[in-house]
């Protein structure tokens, strides 16, 4: 599939064409233009030897079935992930990958452990969603929510991303509401500050996980370019521009940042946050040769410390272990 392709095809046509294709391809989730009954023949002949809709995959379930991992063959050859969550409340999340790889190497990561290999297209990046919606439509579901937490820095492919959003959230595109995308960094300098100007009401997430500098530069190397105090700078900014709640991630790891002191030092951090619009969503880590999970009881007791604090946390659920497709597990591999 390749939208650039299909505009070009349909830029000789009469204007209605393009909303019927959007039509066809995000409303009816077509997989064969044959199935584009409203198009002449011969476009539709055309339409399927030009831009072809196949979305080559090979996808692997967790054993509750609650989390489906697809790997999706590109055309140069590499591959990426994404990851369809099915939430117990009947909402249906995509993970969506923004990146072939990471450039960021975050100690915790298995993307960054691949390096960098290159952007993904606006196209790649609806196809994981399309993909999954083509998927749950024979179940009657439909995908309502998007979060870019797959394989990437969004904010290094920060043009694809939006163009990708663009189609996602568009009307006649598969119509998913910016309340419902968010977006998540490690705090790529200018990359909130561009965000805070977006006419369209995204969600932010930022990805925390210690609660002072010299931690944080031990698993996000990034850290060092862009400090947290900088970081608390574009997030009042943000915020105050926006008036959007900000989700703060911890993962927490075993003896690394989940004692009661780091706590009470990530609430005192995050009290300088104004105006205080921000929630923290703690995130059981997946075991890795590096580093542990912290137990459930040393999660329980860091959430209640930072609620003493008058600090709102919820932990999120653990999706999808099983088939490596939790939490910075992905690696462009099944
Ligand atoms: S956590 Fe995100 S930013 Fe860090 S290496 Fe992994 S994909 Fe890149």
């Amino acid at each position: 599939m390749n939208l650039e392709r299909l505009e070009n095809i349909l830029r000789d046509e009469p204007k209605f064409r393009l909303k019927q294709a959007k039509q066809a391809l995000f409303i009816n989730l077509i997989s064969d233009w044959e199935q584009a009954t409203n198009f002449p023949l011969e476009l539709r002949q055309r339409l399927n030897q030009e831009c072809p809709l196949e979305i080559e995959t090979k996808i692997t379930k967790s054993q509750d079935e609650n989390s489906i991992k697809a790997l999706i063959y590109l055309d140069d050859g590499l591959s990426v992930e994404t990851v369809l969550l099915n939430h117990l409340d009947g909402r249906n999340t995509v993970c969506v990958s923004s990146q072939v790889g990471c450039s960021l190497g975050c100690v915790f990561c298995a993307t960054g452990k691949m390096g960098f290999k290159r952007n993904l297209t606006r196209t790649e990046i609806v196809s994981q969603v399309l993909f999954f919606a083509r998927y749950i439509k024979s179940k009657g579901l439909k995908v309502n929510n998007i979060v870019f937490m797959g394989m990437g820095e969004p904010f290094l492919n920060y043009e694809n991303v939006m163009g990708a959003i663009e189609v996602l959230n568009d009307k006649d595109g598969l119509n998913i509401g910016a309340r419902h995308i968010s977006i998540s960094t490690v705090g790529i300098i200018n990359g909130i500050k561009k965000l805070a100007q977006e006419k369209l009401q995204l969600n932010l997430a930022l990805s925390l996980h210690a609660p002072n500098d010299d931690l944080r530069s031990k698993i996000i190397p990034y850290n060092r370019a862009n400090s947290i105090k900088n970081l608390i700078k574009d997030v009042n900014c943000y915020l105050e521009q926006t008036g959007r709640r900000l989700m703060i991630e911890y993962l927490m790891i075993d003896d690394f940042n989940d004692s009661r002191e780091q706590a009470l030092e990530l609430a005192k951090l995050l009290k300088q946050i104004d105006p205080p619009l921000y929630f923290v969503n703690l995130i059981a880590y997946n075991p890795t040769d590096e580093f542990k999970p912290s137990p459930a009881k040393r999660i329980k007791d860091f959430k209640l410390a930072l609620n003493k604090q008058g600090i709102e946390a919820t932990e999120r659920h653990r999706f999808g272990q099983d088939i490596e497709a939790a939490c910075g597990q992905l690696a462009g591999k099944l």
